[in-house]
């Protein structure tokens, strides 16, 4: 069996994950898979912006830890990547990181649903009680389309994160999804399946099945990404995503290498 890549993956540099880029090439390799991206969250235009990525000046380690998993794995394909949060007004900061090194692909994740409040914060659930749980999708929702349209992304990161401890939206959603995914498909950018979902308090993948349905419709590409933040959690739970993927319907995913996208039968 050709498993599909894990492309979102991190590492120690954001400070609330564990081992090297090498250690997660390492578990990779003794899982047989053949490819994975290392994808840790890249700075923001200031190191003070929050506590959970890599600063600025550590830009160039992160690269070069890649590239030594790659030396001591060379069977493995490994890409070089980051996680970028979408933020409005961040885009010229995105442009001038996606300048500064080859990279095989931007993740595109909304995190921050207002200035200063990351939606999937453990720390910040206190935030909740003060808005409206629809409020807050109808924020994400925005955003994640502005990050879609922006054009900056291959990879859209985790589509309905706001559920990660178990606040759903009363309103219906779906309508939004297929609009949203209308203009994925049309900006080319691909949809990845997250199984980081099944280790959290929502206990399901990202996105919610009927989501990932609605994605499939509108014909946009697929990607796999673990989330891992510690090496044992590459391909955590592979098998039922690619399951899940082929029971919705798609029969590929995406490859993709400096930054153009190339589709591999599933
Ligand atoms: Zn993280
Ligand atoms: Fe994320
Ligand atoms: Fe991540
Ligand atoms: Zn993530």
């Amino acid at each position: 069996m050709h498993w599909p890549a894990d492309y979102h993956t991190h590492n120690a540099l954001c400070r609330h994950a564990t081992g090297a880029p090498w250690e997660y090439a390492a578990r990779a390799a003794a899982l047989g898979l053949e490819e994975i991206g290392c994808s840790d969250h890249s700075p923001m235009p200031r190191d003070d912006y929050d506590n959970w990525r890599m600063y600025e000046r550590q830009l160039a380690g992160y690269v070069e830890a890649v590239e030594e998993a790659r030396r001591r794995f060379p069977q493995l394909t490994i890409r070089l990547a980051l996680e970028v949060d979408y933020v409005p007004g961040q885009e010229d900061w995105i442009r001038e990181l996606a300048a500064r090194y080859p990279w095989d692909y931007f993740i595109g994740s909304v995190h921050y649903v207002a200035e200063g409040w990351d939606v999937d914060n453990p720390h910040r659930l206190d935030e909740w009680a003060r808005r409206s749980v629809d409020a807050v999708w109808e924020e994400y929702l925005n955003r994640l389309e502005a990050s879609i349209r922006s054009g900056l992304f291959d990879i859209i990161g985790h589509c309905d994160l706001p559920k990660k401890f178990g606040h759903r939206p009363q309103s219906d959603v779906l309508p939004r999804y297929r609009h949203i995914f209308r203009a994925a498909a049309e900006a080319d950018v691909a949809l990845e399946i997250n199984t980081a979902g099944w280790r959290k308090d929502c206990r399901e993948q990202y996105p919610a099945r009927a989501i990932l349905e609605a994605a499939r419709a509108a014909g946009v590409a697929l990607t796999f990404g673990s989330d891992a933040h510690a090496p044992e959690e590459i391909g955590a739970g592979w098998r039922e995503a690619v399951e899940l993927a082929r029971a919705v319907g798609f029969t590929h995913w995406r490859r993709l290498a400096a930054r153009q996208a190339e589709a591999v039968p599933l």
